[in-house]
C-alpha cells in the first residue's frame, strides 16, 4: 500500500471517529419536584443515592443550575425550547400549569430539542410526563418525538373527588396522600396519541418508564438517539414498586428517590453494557424544587430557601449532574447554568442550527468539555408572567417575593439583595450597603424586559 493511501485511510478513520464523537447520543433524565438537597452527594443525611453519587463523581455536578420556572409546565417549556416561558406564552400567574380542562399547549412555531435533534438524523424517544399540552396537536409525537409512552400531565390530576372525600371521611384528612391508591386519579397512560388506559398502576410507573427507556436505547444504539426520560415521581401522590417499599429511613419519599436512583443506575449500566457510554451525554436534573406544603411527602432544598412555586433559590436551583465518560471533565461546577442552556449546548455538540432567536440559551459545552467558565452570568426568576428576581454573578435581587402556595406576596420598595456565594440560604439582606450592585441589576432587568413581546397565553385557554 502506498504511503499516501495509508495516510488518507488513517485520516478517514480519524475523521469518522471524529464524526461519531461530534454527534453524541443525548439522554435527559428529568425528575418531578425533587429538591436540591435530595441526593446523598448534595448532603442529604439519610437518602441513599449511590448511582447518582457515582454519576456525580464520574461527571460534573453543577451547584448553581436553574430551571426556567418554579412549576412544571413553564419549566418544561423552557427545557424543550431554550426560551423563557414568558416568550412562548407557556406561563401564567392565574393558572400556573396546564390542567386536564386546558385548551392550550406548546405552540407549533416553538422549535423543540426533539425537532432540532431529529433534523440532525437522531432517533427521538420520550418516556414519562409531558405537561406541555394534552390535546393531540401538542403531544410529544407532534413536537419532534418519534415515540412517547407516559402521562400527559401530573399524576395528581383527574382526581376522583367523591372517592377521595369518602376515603378521607373514613380514614382522616389527607389519607389519600399518605396512603395513595392509583384509582383515586383517572390520569391517562398514553402511547403516541392513544390512551392505553386510565388510572394505571402508579406503583409501576418508575419501573416501567425505566424498562421502556432501556428498550429505546437498545433499539437505537446504532444511530444517534435522543431519549427524554421524564419521571412522574417524586411528585405527589408518591408511588414506588414493591421492591422499594419501606426501604428508606426517609419514609415513602425516600423509597421513591431510591427507586429513581436505581433507575438512573439501570440507564447508565445499559449505556455501558451496549458500549456506547463514551458516546452518550446524560443530564440528570429536576423540573422545580420540593413541594414543601406536603411536608415529609415532599423533598428538601438542602441549604436553600423556599421550594416549588417560589422564586427563592429552593424553587428553581436543582440537583444537577452531567455525565459523558471520557469527554466531560469530572468535577464540581459552581458557575451558573440553566435548563434553558441545553438547547444551545446540544446545538453546539451536534452541529445543529439554532433556527430561532435563542437569546435565553447559552452554550455550556466549553464548561462541560474543558472546564471553561460558564458563559451564563445572569438568571431571571419568574413567578407566572412576572419577573420577581434577577441573579447576576454572585448577587440576587428580589423585587417581589411570595412563597409557593400562600398569599404572602411582598413587593419591595427597596428590593432585597443577597450574595448567594456567601449566603445560599438568602438570609442576610445586603441592599443598604450595595447601591451600585442594585443599579447594575436594575439595568440588566430593564434590558431584558425590553426584549419581551406580548404573546398569546397558552395556560389560560379553557
Ligand atoms: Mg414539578
Amino acid at each position: 500500500m502506498r504511503k499516501s493511501t495509508l495516510i488518507s485511510l488513517v485520516s478517514l478513520v480519524i475523521c469518522s471517529c471524529g464524526l461519531v464523537r461530534a454527534e453524541p447520543n443525548i439522554v435527559i433524565i428529568f425528575t418531578d419536584d425533587m429538591g436540591y438537597g435530595d441526593m446523598s452527594c448534595n448532603g442529604h443525611p439519610t437518602l441513599r443515592t449511590p448511582n447518582l453519587d457515582r454519576m456525580a463523581t464520574e461527571g460534573q455536578k453543577w451547584t448553581s443550575f436553574y430551571v426556567a420556572a418554579c412549576v412544571c409546565t413553564p419549566s418544561r417549556a423552557g427545557l424543550m425550547t431554550g426560551r423563557l416561558p414568558v416568550r412562548s406564552g407557556m406561563c401564567s400567574s392565574k393558572r400556573r400549569v396546564l390542567f386536564p380542562d386546558s385548551k392550550g399547549g406548546l405552540p407549533a412555531k416553538e422549535h423543540t430539542l426533539a425537532e432540532m435533534l431529529k433534523s440532525r438524523g437522531y432517533a427521538t424517544g420520550m418516556v414519562g410526563k409531558w405537561h406541555l399540552g394534552h390535546l393531540p396537536q401538542y403531544l410529544p409525537t407532534n413536537n419532534g418525538f418519534d415515540s412517547w409512552y407516559g402521562i400527559p400531565y401530573s399524576n395528581d390530576m383527574d382526581a376522583d373527588h367523591e372517592r377521595i372525600k369518602e376515603v378521607n371521611a373514613t380514614n382522616g384528612r389527607g389519607d389519600h396522600w399518605q396512603n395513595p391508591r392509583s384509582e383515586y386519579w383517572n390520569v391517562p397512560l398514553m402511547e403516541g396519541e392513544k390512551i392505553l388506559m386510565r388510572s394505571p398502576d402508579q406503583e409501576l410507573l418508575t419501573k416501567t418508564y425505566t424498562e421502556r427507556s432501556i428498550e429505546f436505547i437498545r433499539a437505537n444504539k446504532q444511530r444517534p438517539f435522543f431519549l427524554y426520560l421524564a419521571h412522574s415521581m417524586p411528585h405527589v401522590p408518591l408511588f414506588r414498586s414493591e421492591k422499594f417499599k419501606n426501604r428508606s429511613t426517609a419514609g415513602i419519599y425516600g423509597d421513591v428517590i431510591e427507586e429513581i436512583d436505581w433507575s438512573v443506575g439501570e440507564v447508565l449500566k445499559t449505556l455501558r453494557d451496549e458500549g456506547i457510554a463514551d458516546n452518550t451525554l446524560v443530564l440528570f436534573t429536576s423540573d422545580n424544587g420540593p413541594w414543601t406544603r406536603f411536608k415529609t411527602l415532599g423533598g428538601i432544598a438542602g441549604p436553600l430557601r423556599g421550594g416549588k412555586g417560589s422564586t427563592w433559590e429552593g424553587g428553581m436551583r436543582e440537583p444537577t449532574i452531567f455525565w459523558w465518560p471520557g469527554s466531560i471533565k469530572p468535577g464540581i461546577v459552581h458557575d451558573l447554568g440553566s435548563t434553558l442552556d441545553i438547547k444551545a449546548t446540544l446545538a453546539s455538540l451536534t452541529g445543529a442550527e439554532l433556527i430561532e432567536e435563542q437569546r435565553d440559551s447559552y452554550d455550556l459545552s466549553a464548561t462541560l468539555l474543558h472546564g471553561a467558565p460558564s458563559p451564563r452570568k445572569e438568571m431571571f426568576f419568574y413567578r407566572g408572567v412576572e419577573l420577581f428576581a434577577v441573579r447576576h454573578g454572585s448577587y440576587k435581587l428580589h423585587y417581589s417575593t411570595q412563597s409557593g402556595y400562600k398569599n404572602d406576596r411582598v413587593d419591595y420598595e427597596k428590593p432585597l439583595l443577597y450574595n448567594l456565594d456567601m449566603d445560599p440560604g438568602e438570609n442576610y439582606d445586603i441592599a443598604d450597603e450595595n447601591p451600585e450592585i442594585i443599579a447594575d441589576i436594575n439595568r440588566i432587568r430593564d434590558a431584558h424586559q425590553a426584549t419581551l413581546k406580548p404573546v398569546e397565553n397558552q395556560l389560560e385557554k379553557k
